[in-house]
């Protein structure tokens, strides 16, 4: 590229440009891109995220150890693997079962579980007769520390807007058929309540121990858009 020419580049074509370059300088380096999987230049939300970042701690408006702390709460200290301890649990201790289901926030705390977003927990049971979906219409409540950020999909105004009108049509979509006989209900958080499905425990896991039990349960059963499964064994 002619130097004169970069004045009259947009930032858009400039990143393209250097995108375009990358891929190149990737594919002839073709080892160690398998072995390591990054790319020479961050998407354009990220390079965004890092100038806004950079501007704000040299003004001195955020302290860059609270930035750290904060990624890495949601990197490492929140996410779906809490809530799968918390189901695991209830699956092999019926009393804590049942602390669960009449106080969520209480029974999370038990097991270190709290914060922001977590603040009213209300556990819904999943079982052969009832099948509980959780949804926010208003925005994207969600229960933070149990789960993490909600997905894209749960944000989307087709998931908040549909799930309370054809709750059997979305959960086929996202391929989970709830056979008629099976009641579906959908619960609606807000700011004050926030849901977690206490989903079925698979049958034939009678001799797994809590932690591989923990294993099975995915976010999206915790969600209520799935069921937990057996690997190998076909959902019923
Ligand atoms: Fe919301």
């Amino acid at each position: 590229m002619d130097p004169s020419d970069s004045d009259s580049l947009d930032r858009r074509t400039f990143l393209q440009r250097a995108a375009a370059g990358a891929v190149a300088v990737t594919s002839s380096a073709e080892i160690h891109a398998q072995e390591h999987e990054h790319q020479l230049v961050p998407s354009d939300p990220a390079l965004r995220a890092k100038a806004l970042e950079s501007l704000l701690v040299d003004k001195g408006l955020v302290d860059p150890a609270a930035l750290d702390a904060l990624v890495d709460t949601f990197q490492n200290k929140v996410g779906p693997r809490n809530g799968a301890q918390v189901v695991a649990r209830a699956w092999v201790d019926p009393d804590y079962k049942r602390r669960l289901l009449e106080d969520g926030t209480a029974a999370m705390a038990e097991l270190g579980f709290s914060g922001n977003q977590g603040e009213k927990l209300t556990v819904v049971e999943n079982t052969r007769a009832i099948h509980n979906v959780i949804v926010c219409t208003l925005c994207s409540c969600y229960p933070w520390p149990l789960l993490g950020l909600p997905p894209a999909w749960y944000k989307s105004d087709a998931y908040r807007s549909r799930t309370v009108i054809d709750p059997r049509g979305v959960l086929r979509e996202l391929g989970l058929e709830v056979p008629e006989n099976v009641e579906v209900r959908v619960w609606d958080s807000n700011a004050a309540s926030r849901y977690l499905v206490l989903p079925e425990r698979p049958e034939g896991t009678e001799s797994l121990a809590e932690q591989d039990l923990a294993a099975l349960v995915t976010r999206d059963a915790m969600i209520g858009v799935a069921k937990v499964v057996q690997p190998g064994v076909a959902s019923p």
